[in-house]
C-alpha cells in the first residue's frame, strides 16, 4: 500500500489529486486493498475544505499555515467529536513535519510558488519520491533538487501536463539521444493579440483561460506566457536538456500535451484531452497507468491540430524566460520571484497586465548590474535573493512607479 502526502491539498491540483484517489478506492475491493492512503494533508487557509477533506480521508496529520487557523479547525474537530482526530500543526514547520513523514512514500508537492522548496528538499533527504506540480522550486532550486534527488534514489514525477506527457514519450528510450523537446502552449487567453490590445485588460479577462481550470497564480502566469517560460526551466531540471533544445509550440487545443524529438528524426508524442486528472494520476501510480473516467479524443471530430510559432513580441516573459534560463545563477530566482509578486499586485488591481512584465524586466536589469560573479545559489542565497527582490520591488519600482 502506498502512504501519500498532500501539500496544497486544497487547490485545483490537491483537489484533483483527492479526486483520483476516491476513484481509485471506489470500489469495496480497493478500499479494503487500501492501495493508496492519504496520511497527511496541507493546507494555506482554507480550514473548511481542509475539514470536509479529514471527514472523508482520515489523515494523521494536518498543517494549515495560519496558526490561528490550525486552531480555529483543532476546536472544530474536537467540538464535533470528530474520530479519528488528525495532529495539526502550522507553518513552515508542520509542511516539513507532513513532507517528511515516516510512514509516506510519496509527496505531491502542490502549493503554489517558492513556499515549496522547503518542504521539497527536507521530504527529498527524507527519501520520499515527489509527484511534482509546484514547478517554481524547479525553477528557482533545480540545480540543487535534481542532483539531491539522484543521491538519494528518489524519483521526481513530473505532474505539469507537459511535462508528464515528455516523460510518458520518453518511457522506455533511456539511451537514445534527444535533439529537441517540443514543448505545447495553448496560448492562453490573449493568443493573437498584440501588446496594443493588452493595456486595458481586467484580472477577469486575464482569468479566462481556453481550456484549463486552474489556481489564479497559473492562469495570469499563462495569459503572459509566463508560465511557459516557467516550464522551459522545469523541462531543462527534469530532463537534463538545454534550454535552447526546448522549443516552444503554441497548439491551441492543448491536445498535443507535448513531444520528444529523438536524433533520428523521430517525433513522439502524448495526446489526450486536457484533464490534469491524467498526469496526476501517471505521477501517483507510475509504472502503472489505472483506468480513469473522463472524455476521450474523437479524431473523426477533431479533424485537425494546428500549430503557431509563440509571439515573442507580444508574450515578452517567455523571452525573458529564457534569457534567465540560459544565464542560470540566481537570475531564474529573481525572474520567478518577480513574477510571483507582480501577479499577486495584478490579482490585487495594484498594477496592469503589462506591468507584471515591466517589473520581471526591471528586476532582471538590477540584479544584472548588482550582480559580479553569478554563481549557483544555495538554498539560503535563495530565499535572501527572493526577498531582495520582493525589496527592490517595494522599494525601487513602487518609488518610479508614483514619480
Ligand atoms: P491553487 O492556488 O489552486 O492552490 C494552491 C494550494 O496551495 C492551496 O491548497 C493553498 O491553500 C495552498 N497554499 C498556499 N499557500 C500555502 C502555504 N503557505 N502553506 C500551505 N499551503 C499553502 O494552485 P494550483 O493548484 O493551480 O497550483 C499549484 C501548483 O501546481 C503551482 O505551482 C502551479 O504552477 C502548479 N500547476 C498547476 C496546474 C493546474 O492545473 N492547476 C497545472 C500544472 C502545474 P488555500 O486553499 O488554503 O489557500
Ligand atoms: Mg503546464
Amino acid at each position: 500500500m502506498k502512504r501519500i502526502s498532500i501539500l496544497g491539498s486544497t487547490g485545483s491540483i490537491g483537489t484533483q489529486t483527492l479526486e483520483v484517489i476516491r476513484f481509485q478506492n471506489r470500489t469495496e475491493e480497493a478500499f479494503k486493498a487500501e492501495e493508496i492512503e492519504v496520511s497527511a494533508l496541507a493546507a494555506g487557509s482554507n480550514i473548511e475544505l481542509l475539514y470536509e477533506q479529514i471527514l472523508e480521508f482520515h489523515p494523521k496529520l494536518v498543517c494549515v499555515w495560519s496558526p490561528q487557523k490550525a486552531e480555529e479547525l483543532k476546536k472544530r474537530l474536537k467540538k464535533e467529536g470528530i474520530l479519528p482526530c488528525p495532529e495539526l500543526q502550522s507553518g513552515m514547520e508542520g509542511l516539513v513535519s507532513c513532507a517528511t513523514m515516516p510512514e509516506i512514500s510519496l509527496v505531491v508537492t502542490a502549493v503554489v510558488g517558492m513556499i515549496g522548496l522547503r518542504p521539497t528538499i527536507a521530504a527529498i533527504e527524507a527519501g520520499k519520491d515527489i509527484a511534482l506540480a509546484n514547478k517554481e522550486t524547479l525553477v528557482t532550486a533545480g540545480h540543487l533538487i535534481m542532483p539531491l534527488a539522484k543521491k538519494r534514489g528518489v524519483q521526481i514525477l513530473p505532474v505539469d501536463s507537459e511535462h508528464s506527457a515528455i516523460f510518458q514519450c520518453l518511457n522506455g528510450e533511456s539511451g537514445n539521444p534527444v535533439t529537441k523537446l517540443l514543448l505545447t502552449a495553448s496560448g492562453g487567453p490573449f493568443r493573437g493579440k498584440k501588446k496594443s490590445d493588452l493595456g486595458q485588460v481586467t484580472v477577469e479577462d486575464a482569468l479566462r483561460h481556453p481550456n484549463w481550470s486552474m489556481g489564479k497564480k497559473i492562469t495570469i502566469d499563462s495569459a503572459t506566457m509566463v508560465n511557459k517560460g516557467l516550464e522551459v526551466m522545469e523541462a531543462h531540471w527534469l530532463f537534463g536538456v538545454a534550454p535552447d533544445q526546448i522549443q516552444v509550440v503554441v497548439q491551441p487545443k492543448s491536445i498535443i500535451h507535448s513531444m520528444v524529438e529523438f536524433a533520428d528524426g523521430a517525433v513522439i508524442a502524448q495526446l489526450g484531452t486536457p484533464d490534469m486528472k491524467l498526469p496526476i494520476s501517471y505521477a501517483l501510480f507510475y509504472p502503472e497507468r489505472k483506468a480513469l473516467p473522463g472524455e476521450r479524443l474523437d479524431f473523426w471530430s477533431l479533424t485537425e491540430i494546428a500549430f503557431e510559432k509563440p509571439d515573442l513580441e507580444t508574450f515578452e516573459g517567455l523571452l525573458l524566460a529564457y534569457e534567465a534560463a540560459q544565464t542560470g545563477g540566481g537570475l531564474p530566482t529573481v525572474f520567478n520571484a518577480a513574477n510571483e509578486r507582480s501577479v499577486a499586485m495584478f490579482l490585487n488591481r495594484e498594477i496592469g497586465f503589462l506591468d507584471i512584465l515591466s517589473v520581471i524586466r526591471g528586476a532582471m536589469d538590477w540584479y544584472n548590474k548588482q550582480t559580479g560573479e553569478n554563481a549557483e545559489p544555495d538554498l539560503d542565497t535563495i530565499l535572501e535573493l527572493e526577498q531582495e527582490t520582493y525589496d527592490w520591488i517595494e522599494g525601487t519600482y513602487r518609488r518610479n512607479q508614483t514619480l
